[in-house]
């Protein structure tokens, strides 16, 4: 009758959606379906697959998704965005006529949709208001009123909308008359993510049970237990020679983009053609010919897109790592990982060796080398198998220690950060099987760059401005680190092959109508796509666009006058009058006082409100998340001090600018001052859980 008991609830389904973009959600999802499986008919799926005429017969729907860049949702969760935003649309249509008031709102998230699909400002305002609202003001009566929901939402609290996707989610499906099994989970990136996962998904489990009133006794010993153990053993997964795959196919399937082979053309560095002696800090110009890819692939851009760059980990840290591997193959033999799958069937359970569901089939040198991520710092799960595999008692008993207490793995991990290779010299007699760590190691996730060049200008070239990234570990004390991609375009030649692909950036285009003009905010690196949209502009003009142009004003930053990348280019595009005027904050110039773009806007706030409010105008803010928290605040007080607004009426105007699609962001995330900001973002992120946990 046990068995008859288990079969029944086993018929309840459960419906397990994420929207991912480095492939985390996906991860957590899986395993959220493998818990649920012990009690449930659980089904786990990507939302872009998922039918949305279905929602309404859930009974039981759990979403892990992430946020990417300053608020949005992954590519693949734009369309169920969408999707429930008009769901929302229609039913309060079809009820009390609630209108949708824009609510002052201390966010400044970005769109989550696409500005050339849905109204926008719908969007906006809705993502606003439904934030802001107290997620247990829930209407029952709508179409989600038998939808038992819960949903963890993954992201990094050092951006100014953490979780906004999870947050929006959470909201309407409530507002939808969905009911909350529990509340929305946040998982941070700066602090203890995969601790935050454990909790929620045991919680969620046990309160669905409950919920569904299934006996949990069993179900829920063995299903707390997917979250500790792997069920992966070296009798689970092997090696077996192989042909090799393509490498653009490989990558393409790995990583489910369309990828496209090019040709780096050349190559500069923008800090030595400055003559600076400063420092010894890089920063690229590449040039790249697409030749190729424009014919196979017919890939337009817009300046404003960006390229996402496969790279490849160095060739001595790899070369160091493969020793510590137990393997009986050649490192440089093709080979295919197989999993053995169990198979329930009438007759019994069958098991089979079958192929990896997305690694390709390469050597062990190219998986550590192109496909795997080998440099960030392993996750507690990971150093719990590190453990399952260490032969020292010592070692055994330390890794345990890391994995299990979460305020001992934040010190390690945020003070040596230590690369694969570097665990394996602190706890050197792990020695795991070869194919049971790639089966576990994420992927080498690709990097994104703006790309610095408009195609009417070079049509058969991307252009691409990169800060070479390295840095010490142990507050700077401690062992240099590369950045895995800028050191990758530092070191590649001309001629090589490149993998890549495009994303495009809707929220982040030039105007149609070129006569609006436009502010441009971009320090360092931030200036990599305004030298695109400066140089689309000069093309229109080269080519006798008629209308006028609207005015052009660009705030850069450096630290020196050396630094001051693009120098000549903008010289230039003032003598055309494709820039009208640019602005230079110089940080650590001696004799000058440290300035920032932000001052300078100070300075000059009468013009920006003039072009801004008055003419109407295009703000665009360009790099490191912090400093374009900074920027948006420094608009927002100028907007206040030049109209005498409040600071309620002055957000309204910040959040009209975005409902308008006039505030424009792109986020490279935490570019500047790292370490210190990486150590602060921590240190409040400790503070908000423990808070969070006090009774
Ligand atoms: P990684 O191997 O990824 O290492 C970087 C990581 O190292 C950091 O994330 C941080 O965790 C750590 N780190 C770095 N410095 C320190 C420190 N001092 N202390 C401790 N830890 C540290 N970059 C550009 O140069 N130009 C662009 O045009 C550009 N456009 C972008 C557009 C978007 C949408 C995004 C998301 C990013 C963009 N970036 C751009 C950043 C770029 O994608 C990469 O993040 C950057 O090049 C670093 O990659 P990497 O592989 O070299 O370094
Ligand atoms: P940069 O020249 O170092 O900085 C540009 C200017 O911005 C400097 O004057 C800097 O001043 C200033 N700045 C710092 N914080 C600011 C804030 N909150 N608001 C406004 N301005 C601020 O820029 P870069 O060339 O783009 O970046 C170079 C550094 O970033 C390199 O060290 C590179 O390794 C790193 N980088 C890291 C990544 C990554 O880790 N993902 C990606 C790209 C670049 P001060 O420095 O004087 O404060």
């Amino acid at each position: 009758s046990k068995l008859f008991g288990q079969a029944l609830s086993r018929r309840i389904k459960a419906t397990i959606l994420y929207a991912t973009e480095t492939g985390r959600s996906e991860m957590y999802a899986k395993k959220l379906g493998e818990i649920f499986a012990h009690a449930f008919h659980s089904q786990v799926m990507s939302m872009e697959e998922y039918d949305m005429t279905s929602i309404e017969h859930e009974a039981l729907l759990l979403v892990v998704v992430s946020t990417f860049g300053n608020g949005d949702p992954p590519e693949n969760g734009q369309e169920f965005a969408q999707q429930l935003h008009s769901m929302k649309m229609e039913h309060e249509g079809n009820s009390s006529n609630k209108s949708l008031v824009v609510k002052s709102s201390p966010l400044s998230s970005a769109s989550f949709i696409k500005a050339n699909s849905l109204s926008e400002s719908h969007y906006l305002t809705e993502m606003h208001d439904s934030i802001n609202r107290d997620s247990t003001d829930v209407d029952n009566f709508g179409p989600l009123g038998n939808v038992r929901f819960a949903v963890f939402g993954l992201g990094s609290s050092a951006y100014p909308n953490f979780c906004a996707f999870g947050s929006y989610v959470d909201n309407l499906l409530g507002e939808l008359g969905g009911e909350r099994l529990i509340k929305l989970t946040k998982g941070d990136e700066m602090c203890g993510q995969e601790q935050a996962f454990k909790k929620w998904a045991t919680d969620v489990f046990h309160v669905a049970c409950e919920t569904f009133c299934l006996d949990m006794d069993e179900s829920f010993t063995e299903a707390s237990q997917v979250l500790h153990n792997e069920k992966l053993s070296s009798s689970t997964v092997r090696f077996v020679n192989s042909e090799p795959d393509d490498l653009r196919t490989a990558y393409a399937q790995y990583h489910n983009k369309r990828v496209c082979t090019c040709r780096l053309a050349d190559k500069q560095n923008l800090m030595i053609n400055s003559g600076d002696s400063k420092s010894d800090r890089v920063t690229l110009w590449l040039e790249i010919d697409v030749d190729e890819w424009a014919q196979s692939e017919k890939i337009m851009y817009r300046p404003g897109d960006h390229v996402g760059m496969f790279a490849i980990n160095r060739k001595e840290l790899v070369s160091a790592i493969i020793p510590y591997l137990q393997c009986d193959q050649d490192p440089d033999e093709p080979m295919e990982l197989q999993m053995l799958k169990e198979k329930h069937t009438s007759t019994g359970v069958s098991k089979n060796w079958s192929p990896h569901e997305k690694l390709p089939r390469c050597s062990l040198r190219d998986l550590l080398t192109r496909f795997l991520d080998i440099t960030t710092p392993p996750t507690p799960n990971m150093l719990q198998f590190f453990a399952s595999c260490a032969t020292d008692a010592t070692d055994k008993k330390n890794l345990t220690v890391l994995a299990t207490d979460s305020a001992a793995y934040e010190d390690w991990r945020h003070w040596n950060l230590p690369n694969l290779l570097e665990v394996f010299r602190e706890f050197p007699s792990i020695k795991p099987p070869a194919a049971l760590l790639v089966a576990q190691l994420t992927p080498l996730q690709p990097r994104f760059y703006s790309i610095s060049s408009s195609s009417l200008l070079h049509p058969h070239k991307v252009h691409l401005t990169v800060a070479v990234v390295t840095y010490k570990t142990k507050g700077g004390k401690g062992v240099l680190h590369y950045g895995v991609c800028s050191n990758y375009l530092l070191d590649a030649n001309i001629n090589d092959t490149l993998y890549m692909f495009v994303r495009s950036a809707p929220n982040f285009h030039l105007p149609d109508d070129v006569s609006k003009p436009l502010i441009l905010v971009g320090p360092g690196t931030g200036i990599a796509p305004f030298r695109g949209f400066w140089q689309h502009r000069f093309a229109q003009k080269q080519s006798g666009f008629e209308s006028r142009m609207g005015r052009t004003m660009l705030f850069f930053g450096c630290q020196y006058k050396s630094m001051d990348l693009y120098k000549t280019d903008k010289m230039e595009m003032i003598n055309e009058g494709v820039l009208n005027k640019t602005y230079l904050a110089l940080s650590r110039e001696p004799s000058i006082p440290k300035t920032y773009v932000q001052d300078l806007m100070q300075k000059e706030a009468k013009m920006i409100y003039e072009l801004i409010a008055v003419e109407r105008g295009h703000f665009y803010v360009c790099g490191d998340c912090k400093m374009a928290e900074n920027v948006y605040q420094t608009l927002k007080s100028i907007i206040q001090e030049q109209t005498g607004m409040n600071s309620t009426q002055s957000d309204n105007f910040m959040l009209g600018l975005r409902d308008d699609n006039r505030y424009h962001e792109d986020i490279f995330g935490i570019t500047l001052r790292t370490a210190e900001v990486h150590n602060s973002s921590r240190l409040s992120a400790r503070i908000r859980m423990a808070s969070e946990t006090l009774p």
